[in-house]
């Protein structure tokens, strides 16, 4: 069947080809497999480089599938928005995002910090009708401040449908949730492209990060951060993994961090033992 065909070799999400059957992520096995809490969420911690206290998460969905084991998101992601499955499990994956850090939020913290909720969006999703309403619903249904929602986006989300995104992303900042760029400096697009995007952080892609040691510099990791700070834009460096790349990016004050170095993504609970509990008196 062409549609089938279709399925298995279609140029999706962030360029990737997929040429392997994705049938396993169909709409009606991603339906199971939510009703079967076959997806899960993890959460790496962003912190604050400075100081070391935790500023948020980034949610990360994985599947636990039947047959096929622990599928990384590279791999299913891009299936589910070819098979047309990435609404049903991106509206999910929003819910339990926000309702986490809503739990987190009802901890008091000793600091006064409040834990921002990063979330991925994939192309689909932001193009979708209603995604940036339904985001605000979530929030309003359990009591979350959209002012601490990010949404993450990259580049190539605005190739296609491109004013559905616009759409999505002004409805979701009007409302005061915060748009990242995520992956920066891999995408296709150039600067003129950033600067017509309402963008408030920008997040220097882990390639950058992973090349720095004492005697390598990133040249474009250097220059995102300045960048970031002439724009007025926030930055968060990915995929820091050793004190060298902490300290390199430190010295050039870059101020938020993810990666290895302080945490792998971590399901909620554990989040909360490190990086909610440890931080109250
Ligand atoms: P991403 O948004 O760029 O997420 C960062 C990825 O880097 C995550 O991989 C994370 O586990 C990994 N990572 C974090 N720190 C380090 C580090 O220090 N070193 C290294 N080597 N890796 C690090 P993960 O969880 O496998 O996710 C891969 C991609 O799948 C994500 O890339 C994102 O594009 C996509 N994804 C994950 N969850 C979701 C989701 O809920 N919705 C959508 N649309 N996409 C998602
Ligand atoms: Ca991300
Ligand atoms: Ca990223
Ligand atoms: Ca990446």
């Amino acid at each position: 069947r062409a549609g089938k065909a279709l399925f298995e070799a279609q140029r999706v999400g962030r360029g990737k080809v997929i040429t392997h059957g994705g049938y396993y992520a169909s709409p009606a096995a991603v339906r199971d497999g939510l009703t079967n809490g076959e997806f899960f969420l993890l959460f790496q911690p962003v912190i604050h480089l400075s100081t070391g206290a935790t500023a948020g998460a980034e949610a990360l969905v994985r599947w636990q599938h039947p047959t096929r084991g622990l599928v990384p998101p590279a791999e299913f992601i891009p299936l589910c928005e070819a098979s047309g499955s990435m609404q049903v499990l991106g509206r999910w994956v929003v819910r339990e995002s926000i309702e986490a850090a809503a739990d987190w939020a009802r901890r008091d913290r000793s600091d006064g910090q409040q834990l921002s909720i990063s979330i991925n969006a994939s192309a689909r999703e932001l193009a979708s009708a209603g995604y940036g309403d339904y985001v605000l619903d979530e929030c309003a249904t359990v009591g979350f401040p959209p002012s601490l929602v990010r949404i993450e986006v990259t580049e190539t989300d605005f190739g296609t449908d491109a004013a559905a995104v616009r759409d999505n992303i002004r409805v979701l900042r009007d409302a005061g949730v915060l748009i990242s760029m995520d992956d920066f400096g891999t995408g296709h697009s150039s600067l003129s492209r950033l600067t017509e995007i309402d963008l408030d952080v920008i997040k220097i892609d882990r390639s950058f990060v992973g090349a720095i040691d004492d005697t390598t510099d990133s040249p474009v990791a250097d220059l995102t951060i300045k960048m970031a700070a002439a724009l007025g834009l926030d930055v968060i460096a990915e995929g820091v993994e050793t004190k060298a790349q902490a300290r390199w990016l430190l010295d050039r004050g870059c101020p938020y961090v993810q990666g290895y170095l302080y945490s792998r993504p971590v399901p909620s609970d554990e989040f909360v033992a490190r990086f909610v509990e440890e931080a109250l008196t």
